[in-house]
């Protein structure tokens, strides 16, 4: 960590005496729980724009940074003492400063999720941009202002036609003319496309992109998805059509398995404009896009929206927020599409107590070319237990049906989501269990290199020969993983038909699962196996059979969003299934299970999103949870459980103590905002760090806001002695 007091060592300002100084306000990478302030103060010979990228220093290094505010009006360096102090800025980097609305973006949401604003900065910016000296960074600046059209294939996009232009003469189907309609209104609210699976959507994007593409020739559009190396095809639609029509490199790809010279191209396609469509991951939402009046965010739905470490920001939420803050001469539209919208959309898309509702929802609910939803079929499990024709887990029912398929030249898809052969070894005459010295889990088996590994630390080890507690040499399995599963299915099939496993173990080196999914859409594959990464997106035409072989964990998990997230992964896994209308008829989707009589399962068998949806909206504002209240976490890492609790324990006494909290503490006032008690987080223990967690809720958004913008300077302040890390997590998806 730097030295606080070092920095303030007085340097003799080279640039006093000769010229008028500016103080300018810079934000760096300097973390919220850290000990440097947000905001570092320097001088220049030149008032500079916020915005604008400088390197400056700091203790012994050269950081980058963006400057957010310049004092205004030239000063006399010799008469003003604050700025004699200031060290001055190294180089100001030769590229158009950031625009006012990616300024107050950052600002925005550092406020928000409790951030400082040059965390935020940093994590919009390309990681490459750190690095470069100027010398560097002009000569990039130079080859980039010679390209007339921008760099092409950034991240492997196949070349024009592939995948798209044919279909662009397709015939909109009455739904989505409807719904392309309703998007051209003035209506500013936030759009929920809520269309089944194989409904259409990504049409309605790309006709939308079009649209608003063709209204100026320097639009531009943002598509955020999920995981973008999960959907190769989806990366081939949107660049076929787009370049076709706009012209090529006018789609960039932004993600983070990019490396860091493609990352640093498509941000400067963006920032300069050169790219018209940006399609990327959660990051994206952070572009600089000056000219940017569309944001589409695909399976709004999807966790993977809001990241899960630094920042915690949500990626759908600043989407919106980043619309509904665009000038109305200069609009930003953003549609959220779904099939299975998450609640705290459906509840804003919808009336609440008569009151309008905050999103504009659109809907469509057809398959194109009218393919049939898959029939839902439950199998209950308690029957089969005692099957002798029960193998490996598999009903014998399930396993005819896939036969079946294959035999029809059909595919079939299963998925569990447990990766490697069985999630945990025992011994039957003791209590030894392949538990992970390191973390509050076990170590999983992996049969094909006979390991055990955790998937937490990643602990690998060799299996033992013998019970290492008693000597036992009958040491067993519990559960089944994917690996398991396919072994099952090679036995079963494997003569006649092929069977692939895609999981996080099968896709490990590089383009493996391009040239896996390859061979899916080929037909090279009868059975595909797999975890939930199966189920997510992909527009398989040939497949008649989705199978959920153990879904039931999740129906009684403690997080109250489990339910919510079991549904939408059954559906869009059902939604794999029949999208080809000539073979719909057929599909149809297992659910192996001991709850057959399961409110959950039986939404999910008609299909009916938006009565789950009711049910699990009830239930939440019965017992004020969100969206009808709105919560943080306080997480902290620390050595000990006991230490890691202590600093929440002292986070609490704050609130409970300083008057700057009584607006807060009294349960009468609206304001209320509750702490719960520390507890152990679910996972407790990782890679030998305990961290526990603090639930703090609030009756309002605001009241939470400014409660948590009062408590964290008390937390930066808080004795950490033992505590490795803290953070904040506002509006937490997993409790
Ligand atoms: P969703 O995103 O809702 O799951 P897609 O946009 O992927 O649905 O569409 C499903 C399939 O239907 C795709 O193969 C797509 O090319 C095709 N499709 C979409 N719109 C039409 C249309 N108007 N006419 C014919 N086929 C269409
Ligand atoms: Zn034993
Ligand atoms: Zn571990």
């Amino acid at each position: 960590m730097i030295d606080i007091d070092k920095l303030e060592e007085k340097n003799i300002n080279p640039l006093l005496g000769t010229q008028a100084l500016f103080g300018v306000s810079v934000v760096l990478p300097t973390p919220a729980h850290g000990r440097l302030p947000e905001v570092l103060s320097y001088c220049h010979s030149a008032a500079l724009p916020p915005g604008t990228l400088v390197r400056v220093p700091l203790g012994a290094r050269d950081l980058l940074g963006v400057v957010w505010a310049t004092e205004e009006g030239a000063r006399d360096g010799a008469g003003e003492l604050g700025l004699v102090a200031l060290k001055p800025i190294t180089a100001v980097l030769d590229v158009p400063p950031l625009g006012k609305a990616w300024v107050d973006l950052i600002r925005f949401a550092a406020g928000y999720y409790q951030r400082f604003a040059g965390e935020l900065a940093m994590a919009a910016l390309p990681p490459q941009l750190r690095d470069l000296d100027e010398a560097q960074f002009a000569r990039l600046m130079k080859k980039r202002a010679k390209k007339s059209i921008p760099l092409y294939g950034i991240g492997g996009i196949p070349r024009e036609g592939q995948g798209g232009s044919s279909k662009a003469s397709l015939q909109a189907s009455p739904e989505q003319d409807a719904v392309l309609a309703a998007l051209q209104n003035r209506d500013p609210r936030p759009k929920l496309l809520f269309g089944a699976t194989g409904s259409g959507k990504t049409e309605v994007y790309l006709r939308r992109i079009e649209q608003v593409l063709v209204q100026s020739e320097s639009a531009q559009a943002l598509v955020m998805v999920p995981e973008i190396n999960l959907t190769p095809q989806m990366e081939a639609r949107f660049a076929g059509r787009i370049e076709a029509r706009f012209g090529r490199g006018t789609v960039v790809l932004m993600h983070s398995g990019m490396t860091p010279a493609q990352r640093t191209a498509s941000w400067l396609a963006a920032h300069l404009g050169q790219a018209r469509l940006v399609l990327g991951t959660r990051l994206a939402v952070l572009a600089s896009m000056p000219n940017l009046r569309l944001i589409v965010v695909d399976e709004e739905h999807d966790p993977s929206y809001k990241s899960q470490d630094g920042s915690r920001y949500s990626a759908r939420d600043l989407a919106v927020y980043r619309a509904s803050s665009s000038p109305s001469n200069e609009r930003i539209q953003v549609i959220l599409g779904s099939a299975t919208p998450s609640i705290e959309t459906w509840h804003n898309a919808n009336p609440v107590h008569d009151k309008p509702p905050r999103y504009q929802r659109l809907d469509m609910p057809s398959r194109i070319n009218a393919a049939a939803m898959p029939k839902v079929r439950l199998v209950d499990m308690r029957l089969q237990q005692k099957s002798e024709l029960m193998v490996g887990g598999l009903a014998p029912a399930l396993m005819a049906a896939i036969t079946e398929r294959a035999e029809r030249g059909e595919q079939s898809l299963l998925f569990l989501n447990r990766r490697g052969y069985a999630p945990v070894l025992h011994c039957g005459s003791c209590e030894w269990k392949s538990a992970c010295p390191n973390c509050s889990a076990n170590q999983v088996f992996h049969k094909k290199d006979r390991r055990l590994r955790c998937h937490h630390c990643s602990l690998t080890t060799a299996v033992p020969r013998q019970c290492p507690l008693c000597g036992n040499l009958d040491i067993g399995m519990q559960g089944r993983g994917t690996e398991q599963l396919e072994e099952l299915l090679v036995q079963q099939l494997g003569t006649k038909f092929r069977v692939l496993r895609l999981d996080a173990d099968s896709t490990k080196t590089k383009g493996s699962l391009e040239a896996q999914m390859a061979s899916v859409h080929a037909g090279e594959v009868d059975v595909l196996v797999g975890t939930q990464m199966v189920t997510k997106g992909h527009d398989f035409r040939r497949i008649t059979l989705v199978a959920a072989v153990n879904p039931d964990s999740a129906l009684f998990a403690a997080d109250f969003r489990a339910p919510e997230r079991l549904f939408s992964l059954l559906m869009q896994a059902a939604g794999r299934a029949g999208r080809d209308a000539s073979i719909s008829s057929a599909a149809e989707m297992w659910l192996q299970t001991q709850h057959p009589e399961h409110p959950l399962y039986k939404a999910l068998a008609a299909h009916d999103y938006p009565a789950f949806a009711a049910s699990q909206l009830a239930e939440r504002e019965g017992a004020a949870m969100p969206p009808f209240s709105y919560q943080a976490l306080v997480r902290a890492e620390g050595r000990t459980q006991e230490l890691a609790q202590a600093f929440l324990d002292s986070a609490a006494a704050v609130v409970a103590t300083e008057s700057a909290f009584e607006l807060w503490r009294d349960p009468a006032s609206k304001n209320y905002v509750t702490l719960y008690p520390a507890v152990p987080m679910p996972m407790q223990r990782i890679n030998n760090v305990e961290r526990a967690q603090m639930l703090v809720e609030a009756p309002s958004r605001m009241a939470l806001q400014r409660m948590l913008t009062a408590w964290q300077p008390f937390l930066r302040e808080l004795k950490t002695q033992g505590v490795l890390r803290w953070a904040l997590d506002v509006d937490p998806l997993t409790i």
